[in-house]
């Protein structure tokens, strides 16, 4: 029996008292956030995975392609310009080894949510299948390193080592970088890969600093304290604060190796079935060469539906809502048949539509919860705003714990990260943006010559985010060879094109008012809808390679070359 309109009309009332109470309690936004972790807080920034600092002199030097960061962005667009020739290729990267996210986030559990045969890239240069349908973080993390070593990229590379400034030189028309180590690298072309998400933030809570007991953020797992296997947190009480994507994936390890695991939820995720299986290796077997760009490609250009319905806009956005709401009670339906506990599951609910938060899959999440010794503390949308020496304080309970750990997430889709970008003229990029992000494409900001930006806001948006990385990685590979083959020192959008592309991003954020009817996440800068042209292109990925392919098709009209 269908459900009338009624019955859809007060779910998404429910959704809107359920963001309403959640921007009263945080009307800050995103500054409800810290990523600026001075004084007490550095201890979260560590990196616990790298050692010692190799000791090692100030590197200063050219190079042709410098890549600020060492993640996917950096691996698949040096691939594509190895391809195209070039040989001085540099990875500056924070971190001891290349992998970016797969570097830095070991917690346990952690996997992919997006089949893996998308989302690794270059499997079929690397000629490699994934082990399983979701590939576990270690594996990624060789995959990384196998694409690094097939394309040279060691040979140039310097870890441990983090871009704090990269300038424009208008007289040599080079980029002069600077780093913590005290380099200065100059570089003709720069390709910020800094990440979508890589600068871990903490909420700011009331008490943090004063915690007596161990804590660190996700990202930075302290397995000298925990153990490799968790074995030592069987005497331990944990408290997790967050319940993202990031802590889906980690509690149920916890929940299994923790005397008592304590979770402080704010909001639910929305969690579904994770169809995951080993790789079938007579699948494997009989995969031919090119079977990645050809899934890649399809899923890229699905078949379009032959019957086109005869709607009205009106009525087209009802049809997708009401769908997206039965989707989203039926998430609520495996809650209620997997949790035992009433009150439990209910808290567990998700009241949102699908995608206004990073959608979750696990199968053994839910059940966590029916585990003696794992206690939901949900703040009913409020979240922790009060940590005392013995751990978090709510509503006048007082939660002790031997270790808190912070699933709180990361800065997101920022260009320059621990790094100040200065262009033409002296102008700091995070000045240029001040009044709303400018680029074209998501990928070049006039007065940044030869200055290419990945993972950035105004690309278009993709849930399997290599998708839209190999986009750009290809896009710029092309633009590089471009100028190279042309003979031109510096290559800079003109304003008018990168005007024309602030106002297609903007008319297509405008095209519903989807962002500020979700409740505050990531996805919606916690609320802060009226940051239009900040967000990404909304305008289909279909539509964003063509704007790209018509970027180059007439490279004349759209940058200024030198
Ligand atoms: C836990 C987790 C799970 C994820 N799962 C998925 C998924 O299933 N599917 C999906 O599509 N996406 C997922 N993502 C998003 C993921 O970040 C991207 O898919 C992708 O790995 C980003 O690659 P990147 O190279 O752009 O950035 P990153 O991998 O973040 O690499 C950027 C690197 O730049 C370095 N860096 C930054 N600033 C500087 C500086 N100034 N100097 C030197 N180095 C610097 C950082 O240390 C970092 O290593 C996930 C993200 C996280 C955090």
């Amino acid at each position: 029996m269908s459900n009338d309109q009624a019955y859809y009309d007060a779910i998404k009332q429910k959704f809107a008292e359920q963001r309403d109470l959640r921007l009263k309690y945080r009307p800050e936004g995103t500054a409800q956030f810290t990523s600026d972790f001075a004084g007490r807080l550095s201890k979260y920034a560590v990196d616990p995975y790298g050692g010692e600092f190799e000791p090692r002199e100030p590197i200063n030097d050219f190079v042709e392609v410098l890549f600020i960061g060492g993640g996917f962005s950096a691996l698949l667009t040096s691939a594509r310009l190895r391809e195209r020739g070039v040989q001085s290729i540099r990875i500056v990267e924070r971190g001891a080894d290349v992998g970016g996210t797969w570097y830095w986030n070991r917690y346990p559990g952690v996997a992919c949510d997006v089949v893996s045969y998308d989302y690794l890239p270059l499997l079929d240069e690397l000629d490699y299948v994934p082990k399983d349908h979701y590939a576990k973080g270690p594996e990624i993390l060789a995959h990384c390193q196998a694409i690094a070593k097939k394309y040279d990229l060691y040979d140039l590379a310097v870890f441990q080592t983090t871009v704090t400034s990269t300038l424009w030189n208008e007289d040599e028309k080079l980029w002069h970088l600077e780093t913590d180590r005290g380099d200065l690298m100059k570089a003709r072309f720069v390709i910020c890969a800094n990440g979508t998400l890589s600068k871990p933030k903490l909420a700011r809570i009331d008490g943090l600093e004063s915690f007596a007991g161990h804590s660190f953020h996700t990202s930075r797992w302290d397995y000298h304290y925990t153990g490799q296997a968790l074995e030592n947190l069987d005497d331990k009480v944990v408290g997790i604060i967050g319940t993202g994507a990031t802590a889906v994936q980690a509690i149920p390890g916890l929940s299994e190796s923790s005397r008592e695991l304590y979770v402080f939820q704010r909001t639910p995720s929305s969690i579904d079935i994770r169809e995951d299986w080993p790789t079938d290796p007579n699948w494997a077997r009989r995969l031919k060469p090119g079977w990645q760009a050809e899934r890649r490609e399809r899923a890229l250009n699905p078949p379009s539906r032959t019957t086109p319905r005869s709607e009205s806009r009106e009525e087209k956005i009802r049809r997708q809502e009401n769908a997206n709401i039965d989707y989203m009670m039926r998430i609520h339906r495996r809650i209620e048949a997997v949790v035992k506990d009433e009150a439990t599951a209910e808290a567990l609910k998700p009241w949102y539509m699908f995608m206004c938060k990073r959608p979750c899959f696990h199968n053994d999440y839910l059940p966590a919860f029916n585990r003696p010794n794992v206690h939901l503390v949900d703040t009913r949308g409020k979240g922790i705003t009060e940590i005392t020496k013995r751990g978090p304080l709510f509503e006048g309970t007082q939660y002790e714990l031997d270790l808190l750990i912070y699933a709180t997430g990361f800065e997101v889709q920022k260009t320059g990260i621990y790094n100040r970008i200065v262009g033409v003229d002296g102008l700091d990029l995070s000045e240029k943006y001040d009044t709303g992000v400018r680029t074209l494409l998501g990928v070049h900001s006039v007065g940044y010559p030869n200055l290419f930006i990945m993972g950035g806001y105004q690309a278009s948006f993709q849930f399997n985010l290599t998708y839209i990385l190999q986009m750009q990685g290809d896009h710029i590979a092309q633009c590089i060879a471009y100028a190279r083959a042309h003979g031109h020192e510096t290559m800079d959008a003109t304003p008018e094109a990168e005007e024309w592309w602030v106002q297609e991003v903007i008319a297509n954020r405008g095209k519903t008012t989807r962002n500020e009817e979700c409740t505050p996440g990531y996805y919606n800068f916690e609320g802060e809808h009226q940051r239009r042209q900040d967000g990404n292109y909304n305008g289909g990925v279909t539509r964003y390679l063509g704007h790209m392919h018509n970027v180059r098709e007439q490279m004349a009209e759209h940058f200024a070359f030198s």
